[in-house]
């Protein structure tokens, strides 16, 4: 396949690798150190073990040079922001009372100061701590976690190689410090920034680095012409550094566009390119500047970012067609395997021909080093390895699970009449309004009431067989006693159940969704030491019972006034899952659509007059670049549609989304059809009611008054001025009452006393209207 000196060459890698251990280890010992309960010296031999082990695992796995500086205490941004010595003034003094109270102080804040905001890392469901700079910023190098970390991968006798976030993503990802002038641009600091990365390369390489990853995921997005230059002056600069490592500019989650022709001519040795996303348009591209001559590059073709076996032979072609495109060409992950769970072995009550589908991040690793010595010594030297893996590629494409005739069949009848409400919008509303009845501003709620630790209780009682269905659905009945009378009694007009029998809203629906799988140990970092568990949607969606009416209906036995019915939409239900990968996304979301779309018609038969369909990540699963937005958003608002055209045309649609910028998808809000949307507003004091009214929205619109991220009660006074100021976007008639978002992670007191003003606000308004 190669010659003999171009394949002794090739090598595997990953860019990053789980950092909690097989059993949480790193998340109970942070934990326990906030709580005084494990030392700062254990805290530091627990997450040396880890690293080690991380180390040993894909050494043994066959790659050939280990990543390091990818483990960190919390954030990977966060370490970087004390690399280069980005330290808030707030949080000046306790970093400099201790390193590492400082550090978690940074990152989840104290009595006296606030931390780092948080948000989300590109398209995933990882957050970083947001770096705060300003014009007055100083920077200052702090190599310490790297060079220490190099040296203990070194020790074991491994290739290592620390990969930084690098310069130019690290200042694209900053905002302006809360004291700053807006208008501050992070990027103009940049000239002051490569001197600290100049002084952490020199470091790294005296302490044995031969080569420095630098991660710049940010040059995947839509960059301006002034950003580009950026980049290329960065690398420029730290390219013509004497007294440094070579360097690897590592990007990841799309492909470079624009920016591979600059990072093509950067005075670097090597470049990281993903080859799962958009990667036919990656490589026309790679072949238009003239590939990498006299480069290294590391190809991305295992994906990092799903659970599912890599397809050996295409990627093993798609090397072959890099062989010729670069000097040098290793094999690797398409991005640091932190977003995916460690290891499916673990998965011990899954079937195991079905795990044997399954690639986790040692796994993964596994694959990254059998297709590199496939690439080196010729696909004999894998013989076995491709054998196995197309059995079990055969597996699963012929699985029952995969392929389920009457689903396919149902989804391939879908008719445009199928994605359309039976009557326009207008005469829907005025159908709706005298079904209803609803007073002007009428008032309600987002869905979720109080989880209390009861709760929680109940259902892992159940789920452990500690107490009986019965029990449990006598509990659970009587939580929604509860819910409904305090409703009734505050006097809001349009109620819900308030989701006590839902321990995530995505879970919810995936335990009793055909096609959908549930692992034990599928542990997924999303912040600091939050993990997640994403369910696997694994094969080919449908319901076989009703999932939401019994409690639904129950709710409705209990008053005369409307409940709302309150569904996960098809996008959210694939944003917060692993999706399998075998077929377009868009495919899958008309699946779950059409489930949806059963649950949908059986809660209007049962009598519920209003169902909302909650779509929170229809806003973060747009695409990385813009040119694929209109692609996505129109699968996204059919499948939306698909779920809720089924109903008579008095019947109301709520949909729900919990932030506030919205400007890149107004349009596509609109195409949801949807009667009603309720959205966060009173955290971005109700700036979305004007956005939404100069687009023209036409629907009815219930802008949040009660910001649910606070512990903080707002007055009825307070709720009553933000009603004031939606008014002068949305017409009295068009206008509803509600909180910014769930009431789950609030507790009773504040819920009760801050409904109470709402409702009361919105009394005091309707009499102005
Ligand atoms: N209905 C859900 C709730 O109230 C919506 C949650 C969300 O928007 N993330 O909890
Ligand atoms: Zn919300």
């Amino acid at each position: 396949m190669t010659s003999k000196s171009a394949a002794a060459a090739v090598r595997a890698t990953v860019h990053g690798y789980p950092r909690q251990g097989q059993g949480r280890e790193l998340k109970k010992a942070i934990e326990g150190y906030w709580k005084g309960q494990v030392t700062a010296d254990a805290l530091r031999r627990t997450a040396t073990a880890l690293r080690r082990t991380n180390w040993l695992q894909l050494a043994d796995a066959g790659v050939h040079e280990v990543p390091t500086g990818d483990f960190s205490y919390y954030d990977h941004v966060l370490d970087t922001s004390v690399m280069v010595g980005a330290i808030p003034a707030r949080h000046r003094a306790a970093v400099g009372a201790d390193a590492l109270d400082g550090y978690f102080a940074m990152a989840r804040g104290t009595q006296e100061v606030a931390p780092l905001e948080m948000t989300k890392w590109f398209d995933t469901n990882y957050h970083y701590l947001v770096p705060e700079l300003g014009p007055d910023t100083v920077f200052t190098a702090d190599s310490t976690e790297q060079v220490t970390q190099l040296k203990e991968a070194l020790a074991l006798g491994l290739a290592a190689r620390p990969v930084l976030v690098g310069p130019v993503t690290y200042l694209l990802l900053a905002k302006p410090a809360p004291d700053v002038a807006a208008g501050f641009r992070p990027l103009t600091l940049l000239d002051r920034l490569l001197p600290v990365y100049a002084e952490v390369l020199a470091d790294l390489r005296a302490a044995g680095a031969t080569w420095v990853q630098l991660d710049e995921p940010a040059l995947v997005q839509d960059r301006t012409p002034a950003e580009l230059n950026a980049a290329a002056r960065a690398y420029r600069e730290l390219g013509a550094l004497t007294d440094r490592p070579q360097l690897l500019v590592a990007s990841y989650f799309d492909r470079l566009g624009e920016a591979l022709p600059v990072l093509a001519k950067a005075p670097v040795e090597g470049l990281a390119l993903d080859f799962t996303r958009s990667a036919a348009a990656q490589l026309d591209d790679l072949a238009a500047v003239g590939g990498l001559p006299g480069k290294r590059l590391v190809a991305g073709v295992v994906d990092g970012r799903n659970v599912w076996i890599d397809d050996l032979e295409k990627s093993l072609a798609t090397l072959g067609t890099l062989l010729g495109l670069a000097d040098r060409v290793d094999v690797a992950t398409s991005c640091s395997l932190l977003h995916v769970p460690l290891d499916a072995t673990a998965e011990r009550d899954i079937d195991p021909q079905i795990v044997r589908w399954f690639s986790f991040a040692r796994q993964k690793a596994r694959e990254v080093a059998t297709l590199a010595k496939g690439l080196a010594h010729g696909t004999d030297s894998i013989a076995a390895e491709l054998a196995a893996n197309r059995a079990d590629l055969a597996s699963r494409t012929n699985s029952a699970i995969t392929r389920d005739p009457a689903v396919r069949a149902r989804a391939a009848a879908v008719t445009a009449a199928d994605t359309h409400r039976s009557q326009p919008y207008a005469e829907r509303a005025a159908a709706q309004r005298a079904h209803l009845g609803l007073p002007p501003l009428p008032t309600t709620t987002i869905g979720s009431f109080p989880q209390t630790s009861e709760l929680r209780t109940v259902r892992a009682d159940l789920r452990a067989g500690r107490i009986t269905a019965a029990a449990y659905e006598e509990r659970i009945e009587a939580e929604i006693r509860e819910v409904i009378s305090f409703q009734e009694k505050t006097g809001i007009d349009v109620l819900v159940h308030g989701e006590p029998e839902r321990n995530d809203m995505v879970q919810y629906f995936a335990e009793q969704l055909t096609g959908y799988l549930a692992t034990r140990h599928g542990w997924v970092q999303s912040y600091g030491t939050r993990y997640v568990r994403p369910p696997i949607l694994a094969g080919d969606i449908s319901r076989s019972e009703p999932m939401t009416v019994r409690w639904t209906r129950y709710a409705q036995s209990l008053t005369r006034r409307p409940v709302k019915g309150m569904l996960t939409g098809p996008v959210t239900m694939l944003a917060w899952s692993f999706v399998r990968d075998d077929q377009p996304l868009a495919d899958t979301a008309r699946q779950v659509a059409l489930a949806l779309r059963d649950e949908v018609e059986d809660l209007e038969a049962a009598g519920t007059s209003v169902i909302q369909v909650d779509e929170p990540a229809l806003r973060e699963t747009l695409p990385l670049r813009a040119a694929d937005h209109a692609a996505y958003l129109a699968w996204a608002t059919e499948a939306f549609r698909l779920a809720t055209s089924g109903v008579r045309p008095d019947t109301q649609i709520h949909t729900h989304m919990c932030y506030a910028e919205f400007g890149d998808i107004l349009a596509a809000i609109d195409d949801l059809d949807a009667d009603v949307i309720s959205l966060e507003a009173a955290r971005s004091h109700m700036q979305v009611a004007a956005e939404l009214a100069t687009a023209g929205y036409p629907r009815e619109v219930g802008p949040g008054v009660y910001d649910i991220h606070s512990p903080r009660v707002p007055g009825a006074g307070e709720a009553a001025e933000l009603l004031r100021k939606a008014l002068t976007a949305i017409p009295a008639d068009r206008l509803w009452v509600n909180p910014d978002c769930g009431l789950k992670t609030r507790g009773w007191p504040e819920v009760r006393a801050s409904l109470e003003n709402l409702v009361a606000a919105a009394a005091e308004v309707r009499k102005e209207v």
